[in-house]
């Protein structure tokens, strides 16, 4: 895994630059989650994601909601 894990990471030094720690970060910021058509009721900026049948959690605030409907949620 060692070497192939250099090799990757040198591929994305290529392809990103110096920023690689963006790079990590956004990716295991959305790991497990899939994305929600629901737009997030505190903000109003981003959909919310949702991590389990009812756990949603916007990224742009930070806010966590639970599903209770079809298309309703509410503050954790
Ligand atoms: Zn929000």
């Amino acid at each position: 895994m060692g070497r192939m894990k250099e090799i990757y990471i040198q591929s994305l030094e290529e392809e990103y630059g110096d920023d690689l720690s963006g790079y990590f970060n956004e990716q295991s910021m959305y790991e497990g989650f899939s994305a929600s058509d629901i737009t997030c009721p505190n903000c109003m900026k981003e959909k919310l994601a949702q991590d389990s049948e009812t756990d949603l959690k916007c990224f742009k605030c930070g806010h966590e909601f639970i599903k209770i409907g079809e298309k309703t949620i509410k503050f954790k």
